[in-house]
């Protein structure tokens, strides 16, 4: 999977990037959360210091097995002095705002030689966010433009908890248990508006609960299944093939807390009226984006999304990368001139350096020969591949993904318009094809012929 991170230009100041090759000029890093997309390429063996929230330096530490002396914990809402220098010479100023987006996720603003850069990350906007008094002008804001399109309305997140527990209420009438789809991080609001509601502890999975439990939310967990009518279960477990073999055991209902399906032209599950997708979103919507940007009022915007990265399907998600749509409520202001400090020009010029007499090195190995397991052929159609660290928690709500064709270039104008259902299969099934995590199927597309499978894998 492609991260979702970027380097500010002209400074050595990286945020959610960990790909030292493809930017050597980096050598001061920002984490904004701790989702899978965010942290590609970050492993044990990271070692340059890491800027983060005190949780998500927490999920670094005991989940990442980052070393604890180059993670560094930064309190939300207070102003941070950071240098970018080896000397001490040239700070910036970082302030971490609140992003309403899972546990520890943060907004950056970065004021130094080059501005005032504002960082989103992935957020959910609500009002009262970000006191915009108290933020500069700001020259560049960095835009999580994950669902940035006139077709991305959903609900406010309180009115999408509302929307589950009455389906939950419903659900629990007809059936004697309920399977809810929910990715290793996020929503915990929702599970403990259902503990509440309900009086029962749910039952979730155990990666899950490794976090919950760094989080301290042990207490709303039951590890004894025969205690709970409730249990979460990863999203991909969330399939028609799966509600059989659970109805098989005992009556059973599933709720899909996504709203990954919205601005897409068809309706999931339809075949299958005990999965209820219910568009609970960690991101904003259109609208609130536009409340934001209204508010923030830069000179000008740079999508964190960028236009090549694809949708669910292979949707072409492109136009939500054009920021010309807040063209209006842009600060009408001329770039600001800097220079660049000479002792941080000595840090970039210095990594790239190191960079450059390493390249030999690594085209030696690059040009090795790779070997590649048997796998099964690919079925009829396209499968599109994510790489992602297994270790850590893909963004439940992210739709966009780098994707790989693997077969049938006859059905290469395949888009979101054909899809008349889809649902994921059992991952069992697909156990001899590199024990994929996460694997969605099209079982109908018109003008295909029907019954013909696709593969969307996630892994
Ligand atoms: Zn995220």
């Amino acid at each position: 999977m492609s991260g979702n991170g970027h380097v500010i230009p002209s400074t050595p100041i990286s945020i959610d990037m960990w790909n030292t090759k493809a930017h050597p000029q980096a050598r001061v890093f920002f984490l904004s959360h701790f989702h899978g997309d965010h942290i590609v390429g970050l492993s044990s063996t990271w070692q340059y210091p890491i800027y983060a929230s005190p949780i998500t330096c927490q999920f670094l530490i005991k989940k990442l097995r980052i070393r604890p002396s180059l993670v560094k914990s930064l309190e939300i809402g207070e102003d941070h002095l950071i240098p970018l220098d080896g000397e001490h010479q040239e700070m910036v100023t970082v302030t971490l705002f609140d992003a309403n987006h899972c546990p520890g996720s943060v907004m950056f603003l970065f004021s130094g030689y080059f501005g005032d850069v504002f960082y989103t990350g992935d957020f959910r906007y609500k009002p009262g966010l970000v006191d915009s008094f108290a933020l500069p002008p700001i020259d560049v804001l960095y835009l999580d433009n994950t669902y940035c399109s006139p077709k991305c309305l959903f609900p406010t997140r309180e009115d999408a908890i509302e929307n589950i527990l009455s389906q939950l209420h419903t659900c629990l009438v007809e059936s004697q248990r309920v399977f809810i789809g929910l990715d290793n991080l996020g929503k915990e609001d929702l599970l403990e508006r259902i503990v509440k509601e309900r009086q029962f502890k749910v039952n979730v999975y155990p990666a899950r609960k490794e976090l919950m439990d760094i989080m301290g939310l042990s207490e709303i967990i039951t590890a004894d299944r025969s205690n709970t009518r409730i249990f979460v279960v990863p999203t991909n477990q969330i399939s028609g093939k799966n509600l059989e073999r659970w109805n098989n055991e005992m009556k059973t209902h599933a709720i899909l807390a996504t709203a990954r399906f919205c601005g897409l032209n068809f309706k999931p599950f339809s075949k299958h009226p005990d999965i209820h997708v219910i568009p609970y979103s960690n991101h904003s919507s259109y609208f609130e984006l536009k409340e934001f940007v209204k508010l923030v009022k830069p000179r000008c915007i740079v999508p964190i999304v960028g236009k090549h990265a694809k949708g669910i399907f292979n949707t072409d998600i492109s136009e939500r990368s054009n920021m010309g749509v807040f063209q209006k409520f842009l600060r009408d202001a001329s770039p600001s001139e800097y220079v660049i400090p000479e002792s941080v020009k000595k840090v970039m010029n210095a990594a790239e350096a190191k960079f450059e007499a390493s390249v030999p090195l690594k085209k030696r190995k690059i040009a090795r020969p790779q070997r590649r397991p048997w796998r099964k052929p690919p079925a009829v159609g396209v499968r599109y591949i994510v790489s992602e660290d297994s270790a850590t928690d893909s963004d439940p709500d992210a739709i966009h993904m780098e994707t790989k064709k693997f077969a049938s270039e006859n059905i290469s104008e395949f888009s979101c318009e054909n899809i008349l259902e889809y649902s994921s299969p059992d991952i069992s099934d697909e156990s001899d094809i590199d024990t994929p995590v996460n694997v969605w199927e099209i079982t109908h597309i018109s003008g295909k012929g029907s019954r013909s499978v696709y593969y969307i894998n996630d892994r």
